[in-house]
């Protein structure tokens, strides 16, 4: 036992440290958690928070960890909600001990909530939801007790036993604890344990009428499930008495331990479930993968490697305050990633044509293309290059402010890993716009074995006119407009211009390698993603910060 201690590793947030001192104390021998989210809608980066640190909890305790789906409330679940949960936890790579459900455990609930009854500490109440919440008194005036509380441990148990065959209709009864009307804490004044509601429950059908509520159940299903640590968000700070008096009553031991921590919250980012879904319903988004998404699967979907969510989740830590991370923050730790693991291509979002007028008619050259710059081992490819190219239209001005080193009449710029061109015409369409650039190459300027002597400030991407394919570029704002906006409803914070569309020009490489992110050469980050079976290639993250307010 003593060995144990000296085996306790260094604890890096207030969680660990109590996970320490319990171990310490021997209270606890084996460190158990669980990630418990109710199956009524998809996770979010919320929820890769708390499943960070479940699961690096375990991983660091060699420890045990559930997924445990608190499956207390049919009226919102769904087996299609649950599906989604598990691919999302497999996508950040967390393997979990057991799958367990609320809805495993119902008839030791149950069974739990004759003890009480049988022990006085319950009664059935025939209060409507309305009059018990009217009679519930306020932060500052003690509730009133209810004329049911009389009631003796055989008429009690008589009438739950009843509600549960099914002879009463919904609402009419409820099972309420029975502890303190008069306690500060308004959870602790008679709370309803069990109700009654006929709806059919996504795995237990039409089993039950009655369904405990999550405040009874889930002590016991962490208490059932060998839990040592019950960690969640600080909302449920003020329920942990009851957690305690339901674990206490019951005799539980050992008895679970609930630790709250902090939600995580992002600037920009909408992390409510609820609101997610109004989003998706009223088809502001294009389902619970779109993009835009904070969801996990629209994270995945956008091409946000899990590792880079991971790495983001162990940097912003675990506290005890709520607080607001800012969405550059995210967005730094996934660039991070992409800039170490991406592969660079070539792609324009608007494409501009560039005519070389001094290289050979027909003439195409292979030039040696990086992979990735920052890789040790140095890997290139070949890409064609010709006389008819495509530029960045925003890669030349007709009026250059000064210190403008991209394209300008007269100017001179590198094209990436190709040669120097100057400039020399350019054809204008009636309004004035220009439609084609005409330049001369300095043959001697060849990437790599460049003897021109010519110094360019300006580096820019093309692609050759020849094998270059036509694809549809997406990128995207935020779906909330910024802080300014805090503390209103979402609806009035909706940003209407969250999705930008090019139509664009990428090298053919990009449209045959499958499933992997790029750095298209000093745009962004991107990926090739199916809308609705149309194969478009969509941002992952800029390649600075380039959101416009
Ligand atoms: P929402 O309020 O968005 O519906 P929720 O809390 O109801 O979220 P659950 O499915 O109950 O979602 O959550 C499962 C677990 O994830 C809980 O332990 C919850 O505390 C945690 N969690 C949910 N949102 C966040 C968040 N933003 N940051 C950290 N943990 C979170
Ligand atoms: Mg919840």
């Amino acid at each position: 036992m003593f060995t144990m201690i000296k085996e306790l590793p260094e604890a890096n947030n207030f969680i660990e440290q109590i996970i320490n001192d319990e171990i310490s104390s021997g209270k606890v021998q084996e460190v158990y958690t669980r990630f418990p989210p109710e199956p009524n809608g998809y996770l979010h980066i919320g929820h890769a928070k708390s499943l960070c640190l479940n699961f690096g909890v375990k991983e660091k305790y060699n420890g045990k960890c559930n997924l445990f789906l608190d499956d207390t409330n049919p009226s919102k679940e769904k087996e299609e909600y649950e599906e989604a949960i598990k691919k999302d936890i497999a996508w950040l790579g967390f393997e979990y001990d057991k799958i367990t459900h609320a809805s495993d455990f119902y008839d030791k609930i149950y069974e739990f909530a004759e003890q009480e009854i049988m022990m006085g500490n319950a009664f059935v109440c025939d209060m409507t939801p309305e009059e018990i919440s009217a009679n519930r008194g306020t932060l500052t005036e003690a509730g009133k007790e209810s004329p049911y509380r009389g009631r003796s441990i055989e008429e009690n148990l008589k009438l739950f036993r009843e509600m549960k065959a099914g002879l009463y209709p919904d609402g009419s009864k409820c099972l309420r604890a029975k502890i303190d009307m008069s306690s500060p804490n308004i959870n602790m004044r008679d709370p309803v344990i069990y109700r009654i509601l006929r709806e059919k429950h996504y795995r237990t059908g039409d089993k039950w009428c009655i369904y405990p509520m999550y405040d009874f159940a889930h002590p016991i299903c962490d208490y059932l499930q060998g839990v040592s640590f019950s960690l969640c968000t600080l909302e449920f700070e003020d329920h942990r008495p009851l957690y305690d008096w339901v674990g206490i009553t019951l005799g539980f031991n050992p008895k679970p331990r609930q630790i709250e921590f902090a939600r995580l919250n992002i600037t920009n980012l909408v992390m409510s479930k609820r609101y997610l879904k109004k989003l998706v319903e009223e088809g502001s988004v294009d389902g619970w993968d779109d993009p835009r998404m904070p969801t996990l699967t629209g994270l995945r979907s956008r091409g946000v490697p899990a590792e880079a969510l991971k790495d983001f989740c162990g940097r912003i830590g675990i506290a005890k305050a709520n607080s607001e991370v800012q969405i550059s923050y995210l967005e730094a730790c996934i660039r991070e990633y992409l800039n170490a693991n991406a592969e660079r291509a070539m792609g324009v979002l608007k494409p501009l044509k560039l005519t070389i007028t001094n290289y050979p008619d027909g003439k195409t050259e292979e030039v040696d293309f990086d992979i990735n710059p920052n890789e040790e081992i140095k890997r290139t490819r070949k890409i064609t290059f010709s006389k008819h190219l495509y530029i960045d239209a925003d890669d030349f001005s007709l009026n250059p402010p000064p210190k403008y080193f991209r394209l300008k009449k007269d100017g001179y710029v590198r094209l990436k890993s190709a040669y120097i061109v100057k400039c020399d015409d350019v054809i204008l369409d009636d309004n004035g716009e220009p439609v084609e650039i005409l330049c001369s190459y300095i043959k001697e300027s060849k990437s790599g074995n460049d003897t021109s002597g010519i110094k360019v400030k300006g580096v820019i991407q093309w692609v050759d006119e020849a094998t270059s394919a036509d694809i549809e570029i997406r990128k995207y704002g935020y779906l909330l407009k910024d802080e300014e906006y805090a503390g209103q409803d979402f609806s009035e914070r909706m940003n209407a211009d969250s999705l930008k569309i090019f139509n664009g020009k990428v090298e053919p490489y990009v449209l045959n390698n499958g499933d992997i992110p790029y750095q298209l050469m000093r745009t962004g980050y991107f990926k090739l993603l199916d809308v609705k079976g149309k194969t478009v290639l969509s941002e992952i993250v800029s390649l600075k910060d380039n959101f416009n307010k």
